[in-house]
């Protein structure tokens, strides 16, 4: 692990190249930032990749890419559109003064002329010609300003649409649509704040894929992705409405279960478990049966007050009992566990 820039980029290098990975842009700055040892998290999930040869394909990079360094594009991205935005604001404010100059210009003329048409200095004719023109050019500037405010609104609009896709795809996981780890690191805080208000139990479910990796080693990497999506699809299916369901992680789910004690959330937990047990699964593009896969999950109840990271390391040690304990189980922190039930003869379900 170094911190000098040229001894990363060097690293980087020799990690792309020993490991066949594509040297695209994206993959150099994935393992800059792996060797300069400045993002622990990102270092721990390659260092998982790096146990098992093969691990480092250009999928899973991109995932790597999308989940670590996403936010950054997102944050230019925003940057640009309110640098954008700003310039319209000011482009406005400048045409309405100077609307506003030339209605005053308009008002003193007016005044001007009834000034003469009193002292009849001037010939009326010569006053009207005078008021018709003044009057004219400033219904003619009006129009301008007009049509320059409405462009102006159909451009705030479109930014404020691209806005709101910016914030949609900051919150969304790019391969299953559910929430992001970031939107479940708000939902979670927020959550733990209306709990400590309304004193009601909240829960927390992690979900784990059992043997993942065998259905990326068996069937591949774009089976594995199909697999993920219908996963997260039925985990999303299932929910209640206030329930909120995230991808925490590679094949790791989370809900947040809101007025839910331990008990009943690792009812919902197992409800979701024996969907999927012994349930076919078909591969979309290839039509194979590909067997089933089986969840583990583990939850806690929000202990008022405590830190949100040991809360969740409470669920995070649940869960490792229910594979511990033979995966396809719901452990509960605190709660004995409830035994698994083997289900069979269930209908395919093709994988998104
Ligand atoms: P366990 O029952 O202990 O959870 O075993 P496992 O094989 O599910 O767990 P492990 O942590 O060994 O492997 C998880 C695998 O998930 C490895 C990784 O390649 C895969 N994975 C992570 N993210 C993605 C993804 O976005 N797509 C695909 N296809 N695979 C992914
Ligand atoms: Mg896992
Ligand atoms: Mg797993």
């Amino acid at each position: 692990m170094t911190h000098q820039p040229a001894e990363c980029g060097r690293a980087a290098f020799d990690s792309v190249v020993r490991l066949g990975i594509t040297p695209t842009p994206d993959n150099f700055a994935i393992w800059y930032e792996y060797h300069s040892g400045l993002n622990p998290e990102l270092r721990h999930l390659i260092d998982l990749l790096l146990r098992s040869p093969g691990q480092c394909d250009d999928q899973t990079m991109r995932a790597v890419h999308r989940r670590f360094f996403a936010h950054q594009r997102e944050r230019q991205a925003l940057r640009e559109a309110s640098e954008r935005m700003q310039a319209l604001l000011q482009e406005v404010g400048t045409a309405v003064g100077d609307a506003g100059q030339e209605a005053r210009s308009f008002g003193a003329a007016v005044r001007e002329t009834s000034g003469a048409f009193v002292a009849g200095t001037t010939p009326l004719p010569l006053l009207i010609q005078r008021l018709r023109e003044e009057a004219q050019g400033m219904a003619e500037r009006s129009d301008m300003l007009g049509q320059h405010l409405a462009g102006a609104a159909e451009r705030i609009q479109t930014l404020e649409r691209s806005l709101d896709d910016l914030r949609h795809d900051a919150a969304t996981d790019g391969l299953t649509g559910l929430n992001n780890r970031r939107s479940f690191d708000t939902r979670l805080r927020e959550a733990a704040g209306q709990a400590m208000n309304s004193g009601e139990p909240l829960t927390l479910v992690l979900i784990d894929i059992d043997h993942f990796k065998r259905v990326n080693d068996q069937w591949g990497h774009q089976t594995g992705d199909q697999v993920l999506r219908l996963v997260a699809a039925t985990l999303n299916a299932g929910r209640r409405a206030e329930d909120f369901v995230a991808r925490y992680g590679g094949e790791e789910f989370a809900l947040i279960l809101p007025a839910t004690s331990a008990a009943a959330a690792a009812e919902i937990a197992n409800r979701m478990r024996r969907g999927f047990e012994g349930r076919p699964i078909v591969a979309r593009n290839s039509g194979t049966s590909i067997g089933s896969v089986t969840i583990s999950a583990g939850g806690a109840s929000y202990d008022p007050g405590e830190r949100l990271s040991d809360w969740v390391e409470r669920a995070d040690k649940a869960l490792y009992a229910a594979k511990q304990g033979g995966r396809n189980r719901v452990c509960m922190a605190g709660v004995a566990e409830n035994p698994p039930r083997i289900a069979s003869d269930r209908p395919a379900v093709t994988a998104a």
